[in-house]
């Protein structure tokens, strides 16, 4: 099974900015691209997942580096990207826009550049799509569940939420970590992701998330020209640190494993809905 999909170079990083890396979810390689972009003229706008009440996440156009700060980190829930993508162009008058998503967003971002049914006169305006991986979602009530009532923490309380070592984890803005077992959490899972059989964002110019690379750090695809030659650009103005990514049991090993993990599990699962006649994605 191809785990990773088509890709140029693969490394760990971070983001130089020390200060930064403290708001960001991991490496802040996301942060770091649309910050890169906006400070060299490469980008004039990105399409984020903002936070709003109680932990929402809402899409939203940003159009400054304050407004890229504010929306680093993983918000654990469905938040419609593409829905605004439309604006920044219209808009906002935006010509090069980044774009950031799970695997099924840079899917969509995709499709819309090939068969631009509704997206006319935009594909030029996309300047960059940057992946992130992803294993699964939940839809908001899901994701308050597992935070108020598994972990016992307000939603107006959540200062960060993150998935890793087999639990999910419930930060307070108090100071306070709470977790439950990953496997508590798959009753809440949005239905849609089961027939999802991408984890790595495959089809995106970079593609980053956390297994794969220590903690605070990235694991980073540059799957495309214009993706390398944006990550080079970065790395050669000291936006990023780099190494060279394990490839070993805990580095680019775990990392397909549980990629091919994810394929196999949801193939099962659009086999079996074919069978019984239910509709299936592709
Ligand atoms: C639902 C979900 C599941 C994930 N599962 C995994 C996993 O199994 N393994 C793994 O290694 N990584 C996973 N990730 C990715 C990981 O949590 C980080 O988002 C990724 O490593 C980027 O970190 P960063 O420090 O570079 O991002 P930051 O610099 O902190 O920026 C994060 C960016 O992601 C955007 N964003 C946040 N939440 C969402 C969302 N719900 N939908 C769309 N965009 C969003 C924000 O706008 C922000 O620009 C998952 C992310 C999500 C949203
Ligand atoms: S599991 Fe797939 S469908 Fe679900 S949010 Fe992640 S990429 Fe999208």
């Amino acid at each position: 099974m191809d785990a990773f999909g088509n890709y140029k170079s693969v490394i760990s990083a971070r983001i130089a900015d020390k200060a930064v890396l403290k708001k960001v979810q991991d490496g802040g390689i996301v942060t770091a691209a649309f910050v890169y972009g906006l400070e060299n003229n490469l980008l004039d706008g990105a399409v984020v997942a903002s936070v709003g009440e109680e932990f929402r996440a809402v899409p939203k156009v940003a159009t400054t580096v304050e407004e890229i700060l504010e929306a680093a980190g993983t918000k654990y829930t469905t938040c419609p990207n593409l829905s605004v993508l439309k604006q920044a162009i219209r808009e906002y008058g935006c010509e090069k826009v980044g774009v950031v998503g799970t695997p099924c967003q840079i899917i969509a971002t995709r499709k819309s550049l090939k068969y631009p049914v509704g997206f006319r006169h935009m594909n030029d305006k996309i300047a960059l799509t940057v992946g992130i991986f992803c294993m699964e979602n939940f839809p908001y009530n899901g994701m308050k569940t597992i935070v108020e009532e598994h972990c016992g923490v307000k939603m107006d309380d959540v200062a960060k939420l993150d998935i890793g070592k087999g639990k999910f984890w419930t930060y307070t803005k108090w100071g306070e970590t709470k977790s439950i077992k990953l496997a508590d959490t798959h009753p809440y899972e949005q239905i849609a992701c089961h027939v999802c059989t991408d984890y790595t964002a495959e089809l995106a110019d970079i593609s980053t998330g956390s297994v794969g690379s220590p903690d605070g750090w990235s694991t980073v695809f540059a799957r495309t020209e214009k993706g390398e030659e944006f990550l080079n650009g970065m790395v050669e103005s000291g936006y990023l640190e780099t190494k060279p990514v394990n490839e070993g049991k805990f580095g680019l090993e775990l990392l397909a494993k549980l990629a091919n993990i994810k394929k196999s599990k949801n193939q099962k699962e659009i086999d079996h809905r074919k069978e019984i006649g239910l509709p299936v994605p592709y």
